[in-house]
């Protein structure tokens, strides 16, 4: 899950991480009212989207009196920012962060994110902060730090110091540098994060460490446990196909092809996706309709990718174990039924009750085309979409 960067601020500052002051707006009158509370001679207007490089598509802007805010809230808000994040469609700005303006003297990087390779914290740092950390990687790899983090230890005082000292943070800020790490590490472990990423952490000209920038992600399977968190969920920043499908409780994700998959089990799932790509072609989305789905729930799964305009044609692919093959082409049929059916259908269905399934598909009077098996599958949706 993922949240704002004010709201990602509201929690840093709980932790004792430096944030510059901030108000959230909504209209362009809510932006100059927060700039005239905030009261500084600068203020910041700033797009608040679920996606980063908003700097460089225009959604960040300095504002050096009201009329300026007033000017810049009425450009960015209901703008369509497109960042290297945000996918080409790009996302509208329905909210604002005022937010005093900072006399940077140096930006840094700064992030933790858990490394599933070693199954550890990993916090990583760089003086290149700013730019995107991506392009840092690749091009100066050699300018990135890391300290790997002991579950039981934590992150140490001598870890962050040490990290600190490699990106050349000022002597005489390091405790302040160190108290940010660890409130950084703090709100990390409390808050069941998956990426808390400062870009950049900078140093002020009045001596100050402090958050610029704040990119907090949750793990989806903690949230139930972190109610505050679960609270800060902007609907309108999420895919509505996986609102859809999490309403059914499927694991749906949305993909940038053109051949939707309605696939049981995880695994199989994935092995699906690669077979299409294995004969040429591109998956618009993962779906794993669960092994003990009933015709509703396969009916609402199959109406997602339905209503998904990318879908240029489908490929059910059921292995029936503990799911029934029946009950699959009874949730398809009816979805059909429903909705209609204008792209190329191909059903491989396996396991048990496939006969009875197979039955129900030839009857069903649809054009239905059935596939002997997987890869035959792969490859007949492949050239039936071209
Ligand atoms: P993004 O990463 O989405 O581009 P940031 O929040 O990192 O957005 O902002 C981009 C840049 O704008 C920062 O690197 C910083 O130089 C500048 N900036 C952001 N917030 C402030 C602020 N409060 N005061 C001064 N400059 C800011
Ligand atoms: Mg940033």
């Amino acid at each position: 899950m993922n949240i704002h960067e004010y709201q990602g601020k509201e929690i840093l500052r709980k932790y004792g991480v430096m944030v510059p002051n901030g108000k959230v707006a909504f209209t362009v009158e809510e932006a100059v009212e927060a700039a005239k509370e905030l009261g500084t001679q600068v203020c910041v207007v700033k797009a608040q989207i679920h996606a980063g490089g908003r700097g460089k598509a225009g959604g960040v802007k300095v504002a050096k009196n009201l009329d300026e805010v007033r000017i810049y809230a009425n450009e960015i808000l209901g703008k369509t920012l497109v960042t290297h994040q945000t996918g080409p469609e790009g996302k509208e700005v329905k909210r604002l962060l005022i937010e005093e303006g900072c006399d940077i003297k140096k930006e840094y990087y700064v992030g933790l994110v858990l490394d599933r390779v070693t199954s550890r914290v990993v916090l990583m740092a760089s003086e290149e902060g700013g730019t995107e950390i991506e392009e840092v990687a690749a091009k100066t790899p050699e300018k990135i730090f890391k300290e790997v983090i002991d579950p039981v230890l934590g992150l140490m005082p001598y870890q962050a110091r040490r990290i600190a000292l490699r990106i050349n943070i000022p002597k005489e800020l390091m405790n302040q540098a160190v108290k940010f790490m660890m409130g950084l590490y703090q709100a990390y472990i409390e808050k069941d994060c998956s990426i808390a990423e400062i870009n950049p952490l900078v140093v002020t000209g009045d001596g100050k460490v402090m958050a610029l920038d704040a990119k907090l992600n949750f793990d989806d399977n903690a949230v139930s446990r972190q109610k505050d968190i679960v609270a800060y969920r902007d609907i309108e920043e999420e895919d509505p196909k996986e609102i859809e499908a999490s309403k059914f409780d499927l694991s749906y994700i949305s993909l940038e092809g053109n051949i939707g998959c309605m696939v049981n089990g995880a695994g199989l799932a994935m092995a699906t996706m690669d077979i299409v790509k294995h004969y040429g072609g591109d998956p618009a989305n993962f779906l794993d309709c669960g092994g003990g789905a009933t015709a509703e729930k396969v009916t609402g799964a199959f109406k997602i990718i339905l209503a998904d305009p990318n879908v240029k044609g489908i490929f059910v692919n059921i292995f029936g174990g503990i799911m029934k093959c029946d009950v699959i082409a009874e949730g398809v049929i009816e979805a059909i039924k429903q909705e209609g059916l204008n792209v190329p259908l191909v059903v491989r269905l396996e396991g048990t009750n496939v006969d009875v399934g197979k039955k129900l598909i030839a009857e069903s009077g649809f054009n239905i085309i059935s596939a002997q098996s997987m890869s035959d599958g792969a490859q007949k949706i492949v050239s039936l979409v071209g």
